[in-house]
């Protein structure tokens, strides 16, 4: 079957068979291993060796965020968050029951933020500490760019935090021209390709150090985190890891760096996005976004308006031709999501957009039609 979802994401077998071990994490060998991971996402990150740390957190992508929100807003505190996808909803909502007051920024999920709509928010609210921005926004496809939102928060004296979950890895991004940032925010799925189960923060450590204990939560403190690594080295983890999904990144970074890197993947799935993208316009379906708006990492298309469609039956009728796709959108109007990332090659485009065709005409939706 080929996934073609943003997550989890279509991985490599090799990476799969990685999980098949039983491992001790305490063992050297893995300590070693899981030490260079951290190195290695810290350099993916434009992390510097001694300023900045990856601090890894068990649990979903979500976890990982809820933690750089409590660790870096103050308890009570105000984060702007720009609010055009589902992402940036629920950051919102994650600020909120952590007890921090998210300021919403509201614009349409069909563009990213722009510099000037920080700046005039910022300027409204000089008590904002933190801006929190989604990267890739996974509801759309929309990009809002962290540099940008980045040097806006910085000329105002506040600080960010990027949740950029779908996009690390394949879009650039560098802390080391960041000084404003304290937490960029990813898991080992998505575009590094392993299996899901760790999220991962890379931070400065003095801004994690000064804030160690304030998150309102042990689990998510991730100065905690940061705290026992330096105590106990950078191999060590705090509670159980999901040891197996750790030694499965490991493979999926060897094969990141084998395949040449950001640029190289961020190629791969340029042109996976083309692919899907011109084929589905060739089959009468309408993007949902511009194409000047489109990022790499997830196509969204209007449902086709007619009698004969339905999500769940276009969705089984392609999985029936093997391609899997969502049976769900994030949209205000009906779309369908089709992801570009993942171990998939523009190849794998060209077999799905063939059996969309065949899936629309089992369904008695005129393909030319729209
Ligand atoms: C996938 C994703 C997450 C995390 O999702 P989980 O289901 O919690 O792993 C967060 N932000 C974005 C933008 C994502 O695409």
């Amino acid at each position: 079957m080929l996934l073609l979802i943003p997550g989890p994401v279509q991985t490599r077998p090799e990476v799969r068979a990685a999980m098949a071990e039983d491992i001790a994490p305490w063992d050297l060998d893995f300590q070693r291993r899981y030490a260079w991971i951290r190195e290695r996402v810290r350099d993916i990150a434009g992390g510097v060796a001694g300023v900045h740390a990856t601090l890894p957190l068990q649990g979903a992508g979500h976890f990982v965020v809820e933690a750089a929100i409590r660790t870096f807003v103050p308890a009570g505190g105000r984060i702007l968050i720009p609010h055009n996808g589902t992402y940036a909803d629920r950051m919102i909502r994650l600020a909120r029951e952590a007890g921090r007051e998210p300021v919403v920024l509201d614009l349409p999920d069909t563009r990213g933020v722009r510099a000037e709509e920080i700046t005039a928010a910022l300027r409204a609210d000089p008590s904002i500490s933190h801006v929190g921005v989604v990267y890739s926004e996974t509801g759309s496809g929309i990009l809002n760019d962290p540099a940008t939102v980045g040097a806006a928060a910085r000329a105002l004296g506040r600080r960010t935090i990027v949740d950029a979950v779908s996009a690390f890895g394949v879009l650039p991004f560098d802390l080391s021209a960041q000084p404003e940032c304290d937490a960029v925010l990813f898991t080992s799925n998505k575009c590094l390709e392993g299996l899901p189960g760790i999220g991962f923060a890379v931070c400065p450590m003095e801004r994690v150090r000064e804030r160690a204990g304030l998150a309102g939560s042990w689990s998510f403190d991730l100065g905690d985190v940061l705290r026992t690594a330096e105590r106990a080295g950078w191999g060590s983890f705090r509670f159980t890891p999901p040891v197996q999904a750790l030694h499965a990144f490991g493979v999926a970074l060897d094969f990141y760096e084998a395949e040449g890197g950001r640029k190289a993947r961020l190629a791969r799935y340029t042109e996976n996005m083309r692919v899907l993208r011109e084929g589905a316009i060739g089959l009468g379906l309408r993007p949902y976004l511009d194409e000047a708006h489109q990022g790499p990492i997830i196509l969204t298309l209007h449902q086709p308006d007619s009698p004969g469609f339905g999500l769940q039956r276009f969705v089984d009728a392609l999985k029936r031709r093997g391609v899997l796709i969502s049976n769900f959108y994030n949209t205000p109007t009906p779309s369908i999501r089709i992801g570009c990332i993942g171990a998939v090659t523009p190849d794998d485009m060209r077999f799905a957009v063939s059996a969309m065709a065949g899936a629309l005409d089992e369904l008695g939706v005129g393909r030319r039609a729209a």
